[in-house]
């Protein structure tokens, strides 16, 4: 299963939203000031959120 989790301490949330933009299977959606986690089961592991967030606040694993 995929876990994916956002540091929030880090996250610059809807100022950035790199990974948002990013993500082909729309897991990671803008909602209000923050980036939330939906679909989590779409995600297909291919760690671009990963590679685009400057702050190094998004993790995905197996
Ligand atoms: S690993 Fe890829 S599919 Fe999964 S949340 Fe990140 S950008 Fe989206």
């Amino acid at each position: 299963m995929v876990k994916i989790t956002i540091d929030y301490d880090k996250c610059d949330g809807a100022d950035c939203a790199e990974c948002v933009d990013v993500c082909p299977m729309e897991v990671l959606i803008i909602d209000g000031e923050k980036i939330v986690i939906q679909n989590k089961e779409e995600c297909s592991l291919c760690e671009v959120c990963m590679d685009v967030c400057p702050n190094e606040a998004v993790n995905v694993e197996e």
